[in-house]
């Protein structure tokens, strides 16, 4: 929902949550870094040099960045000026108040990441939030898409919301997106000039939102449960291929075939609570089954989502979305079904929160 903030539709504050409802849970919270794993002596150590002893561990740091992917950007031009605001926080607020203070006519570029990625609707579903914005307060802006690939999720659906709302495919559309294969993959930034080096032609922007190549978070690399980019886990129980006893979960892990989403992570933490619960009592884990729904807010009272249910393949260890259990919105949907998806929108979100945190 941090896209809506680029819109103006909502706040930071309303994406902020404690941890009180996991307190009443009786689940002790310690906020501090971790800075190792050891599954030979099972002890957590963080940041100020506290220890914690474990029978299981479970471990859902995120993604990480591969600086460097990109020549000129690093950490401290996303933090000062070029933000990629794929953490909610300073940083959405940072490029919300670039497209504010824009000038009228301005140009917005997103640079959207190869695969795989923390949200693969995201960089589109925020392309079409700054468009809902602009289409009220600066009309005449333009919002560049540069692509590392020829294909995104819900695309179908995407081009036709952006087709009716913003007018995509004319000379006046708000919104333009450049495929790998139309030179839209870009290897160079000037942070000064805002430029964007690609291989077939340069970028300049008013406002520049890069959303790097990622990978799993530092503490799994730290901690050795990565084979390449990202942790490989057992499916049926989400406990690392590297190490036993510790789990990891979310986008860190390696779970293909569902996306790195928040729906899929909290899906998959449940199944991988379940069988630490089973491998307490001596049991065998039972047979997963995960689901995932995104939605995503095109324009106002027009959403769209891709949703599915999974089980597993044991064979090849992979989670495979039952036929029929899903697929996404329909195309040309009546206005009072797109409309009903961005409530629905809203509504997954204030279930899922309270799941979680409540
Ligand atoms: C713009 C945007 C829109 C999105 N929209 C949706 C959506 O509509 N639906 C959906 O399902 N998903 C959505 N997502 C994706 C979703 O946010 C992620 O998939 C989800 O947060 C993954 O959960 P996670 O637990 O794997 O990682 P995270 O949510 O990134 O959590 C990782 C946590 O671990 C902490 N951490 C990392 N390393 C350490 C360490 N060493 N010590 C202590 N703590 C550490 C981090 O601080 C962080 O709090 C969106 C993402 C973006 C960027």
């Amino acid at each position: 929902m941090s896209n809506e903030v680029l819109s103006g539709e909502r706040t930071l504050q309303s994406l902020t949550f404690g941890y009180d409802g996991l307190r009443r849970y009786g689940v002790e919270v310690v906020q501090d870094r971790v800075v190792g794993i050891n599954p030979d002596t099972r002890q957590v150590t963080t940041d100020s040099g506290n220890r914690f002893d474990f029978d299981a561990c479970v471990v859902s740091p995120g993604v990480g960045f591969k600086w460097g992917a990109i020549e000129g950007y690093d950490e401290q031009i996303a933090n000062e000026s070029i933000p990629h605001a794929w953490f909610a926080g300073p940083q959405t607020q940072l490029l919300r108040n670039q497209i504010e203070s824009m000038p009228e006519g301005g140009h917005v570029i997103i640079v959207a990441p190869p695969n795989p990625f923390k949200c693969p609707p995201g960089p589109y579903e925020r392309a079409s939030q700054i468009a809902m914005y602009c289409q009220h307060h600066k009309p005449r802006a333009k919002i560049t898409i540069l692509d590392a690939k020829d294909a995104f999720s819900k695309q179908g659906l995407y081009i036709e919301g952006w087709t009716k709302l913003y007018g995509y495919g004319t000379d006046n559309s708000m919104i333009q997106w450049i495929s790998a294969a139309q030179g839209g993959a870009v290897e160079e930034l000037d942070p000064d000039t805002r430029t964007l080096v690609g291989l077939v032609e340069d970028f300049q922007g008013d406002v520049v939102n890069i959303i790097p190549p990622q990978k799993a978070g530092a503490i799994a690399f730290a901690a050795d449960l990565v084979d390449g980019d990202w942790c490989p886990v057992d499916k049926r129980t989400f406990e690392s291929s590297r190490h036993k006893d510790i789990y990891v979960l979310g986008d860190a892990s390696s779970a293909s075939k569902m996306p790195k989403s928040a729906y899929a992570a909290n899906s998959q933490a449940k199944v991988a609570a379940a069988a630490i619960i089973a491998r307490f009592q001596d049991k065998e884990p039972g047979d997963p089954t995960f689901v995932n729904t995104c939605y995503s807010v095109v324009g106002e009272d027009f959403g769209i989502s891709v949703a599915a249910v999974y089980n597993l393949d044991s064979d090849t260890n992979t989670i495979e979305p039952i036929p029929g259990s899903g697929g996404v919105s329909p195309a040309n949907a009546s206005p009072e079904i797109r409309k009903r998806e961005v409530s629905y929108a809203h509504s997954w979100f204030a279930n899922v929160i309270n799941d979680m945190m409540e």
